[in-house]
């Protein structure tokens, strides 16, 4: 089941989800780098999910239980 490719994606802030705000990034082509409106950060998508897979792990930390099901694209 192939979705959609590169920068089709949306990821979520991870930076903002550490504050426990819940809010998709922009994409941009020419950088080839996530940003968001919101915080200061930006990041290309490896970048966006390793801050994203430790945001998770923290708040797994704290009894939110979330499994690398969820992660799927
Ligand atoms: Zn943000």
């Amino acid at each position: 089941m192939a979705q959609a490719g590169k920068g089709r994606l949306n990821y979520r802030c991870p930076s903002c989800f550490m504050r426990d705000i819940d809010i998709d990034m922009f994409y941009d082509k020419e950088k080839d780098e996530y940003y968001c409106l919101r915080c200061q950060y930006r990041g290309d998508e490896k970048n966006v999910l390793e801050k994203n897979e430790l945001a998770r792990f923290r708040y797994g930390m704290i009894g939110r239980r979330i499994t690398i099901e969820d992660y799927g694209d």
